[in-house]
C-alpha cells in the first residue's frame, strides 16, 4: 500500500507521528539478521514479510503491539540504530516530507540487546544531521515511554529525556492505555514538562472519549496521539479544542488496529469539520506497510478531504511540532508557505 503517487508525493509534507521501531525496512531486518546470526522466520524479504507487516484488519491494538518482537531484536548496536534512523529518513524525504518527528522508547528498543542508550542517541544524532543536511529537512525527536514497562521505566526514560533535552524535544506516554490507567505515570510525565520538554500521549487510540479527557486533565498535554474516540463526546471535542490540542491521527493504523470498523468510518474529516486540530501521519510505516502519501490519499479519496483541508493538517502540524522554532520556521517558509500561510 505504499504510494507514491506524484498527486500526493509532490506536496511537501509533515510527519509528527512516527515510531522508529516501526519503520525498519524487512531487508533490513534481514542484513541485521546475517550479520549479528540472528533467527528469523524466514531470511527472504517476500517470505519474512508475513511476519512482519500487517495488512489485515485485527482483533485489536495488542496484537500489533505483539508483532513487534522481532523489530525490537533487530535493533543490536548503536551502529544499527543509527542504519534504522537513516534509512527512515530517507524514505521521508522520498515522499517529500520536510518536518518530521521521529519518536522512539528507549527501554523498550535498547533492552533487548542491553544497549547503551547514549551510544544509540549518538547514533540516530549523527543520521539526524546527514538527513537534515542532504534533504534539507527538519527532524525533531521524541522520547516514549511505554506504559507496557512500568512506572520505574517511565522515571528512568524521562530523566534521561531531561538529561538530553538539547538533543530530545518531547515526551511521548504509549503503549496500551486500555491495559495501564494514567495513574503512576502523571509524576514523571509532568516533570518532563516542568522541565520544558513538551508532551504528546496516546490516548483514545482503542479507548473511548472519556479516557482522552482524563489524559487532558492529567497532563494538560500538547499533542494526543490519535484521540480520535473523542468523536463519540462533543463534551471532548470541545475539551480538546479549547485548550488547543493537536490531534496526531494515523487513519490506516486506526483501521488495522480495529480502533475503527471500517476506513471509509474513520472520523478524520469530522473532527476537522469540528475545528478540531488534526494532523496525518503514518504510526508504524514499515509494520503497517503505509506511508504519509498513502494516508493522504485516505484522506483525500475515501474520507472527502479536499487537497486545501489537508494542507491546513500540514499548517497543524508545523504549529504544533516540537522541532526548535528556528529550523521548523526556516523549511516552513521555504517550503510550505505558498502552499498554505500559517498566520
Ligand atoms: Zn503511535
Amino acid at each position: 500500500m505504499k504510494n507514491f503517487d506524484p498527486k500526493y508525493n509532490d506536496i511537501p509534507k509533515t510527519e509528527i507521528h512516527c515510531h522508529l521501531e516501526g519503520a525498519i525496512r524487512t531487508q533490513t531486518i534481514i542484513d541485521i539478521a546475517r550479520e549479528y546470526d540472528l533467527k528469523l522466520p524466514a531470511y527472504e524479504a517476500g517470505a519474512l514479510e508475513k511476519y512482519v507487516k500487517v495488512y489485515d484488519q485485527l482483533r485489536d491494538l495488542q496484537a500489533v503491539l505483539d508483532a513487534f518482537e522481532i523489530f525490537q531484536n533487530s535493533i543490536t548496536s548503536p551502529a544499527v540504530f543509527e542504519r534504522i534512523a537513516w534509512e527512515l529518513f530517507e524514505d521521508c524525504a522520498k515522499q517529500n516530507i520536510k518536518l518530521f518527528e521521529v519518536r522512539f522508547s528507549p527501554d523498550w528498543a535498547f533492552h533487548g540487546h542491553d544497549l547503551n542508550w547514549d551510544a544509540c542517541l549518538d547514533g540516530l544524532l549523527r543520521a539526524k544531521e546527514r538527513a537534515e543536511g542532504k534533504f534539507d529537512m527538519g527532524i525533531g525527536i521524541i522520547a516514549i515511554t511505554s506504559r507496557g514497562m512500568g512506572a520505574e521505566s517511565c522515571v528512568k526514560t524521562v530523566d534521561w529525556a531531561i538529561r538530553h533535552k538539547k538533543q530530545i524535544q518531547g515526551v511521548d506516554l504509549a503503549d496500551g492505555e486500555l491495559l495501564y490507567p494514567v495513574g503512576n505515570f502523571v509524576k514523571p510525565m509532568l516533570k518532563a514538562k516542568d522541565a520544558g520538554l513538551r508532551i504528546t500521549v496516546h490516548s483514545g487510540e482503542d479507548t473511548p472519549a472519556s479516557a482522552v479527557m482524563d489524559t487532558i486533565h492529567a497532563f494538560q498535554p500538547d499533542r494526543i496521539g490519535h484521540g480520535i474516540h473523542i468523536i463519540e463526546d462533543m463534551n471532548a471535542v470541545e475539551l480538546v479544542k479549547e485548550r488547543g490540542i493537536t490531534l496526531e491521527i494515523n487513519p490506516w493504523s486506526n483501521y488495522l488496529t480495529n480502533s475503527v470498523p471500517a476506513i471509509e468510518s474513520h472520523p478524520l474529516k469530522k473532527l476537522f469539520d469540528l475545528g478540531v486540530r488534526v494532523t496525518i501521519n503514518s504510526d508504524d510505516p514499515e509494520v503497517l506497510e503505509t506511508n504519509v502519501n498513502n494516508e493522504y490519499r485516505i484522506a483525500h479519496e475515501i474520507l472527502g478531504m479536499s487537497m486545501d483541508e489537508i494542507s491546513v493538517c500540514n499548517r497543524y502540524a508545523f504549529e504544533s511540532s516540537f522541532i526548535p522554532e528556528e529550523s521548523r520556521k526556516r523549511i516552513w517558509n521555504k517550503y510550505f508557505n505558498e502552499v498554505s500561510n500559517p498566520n
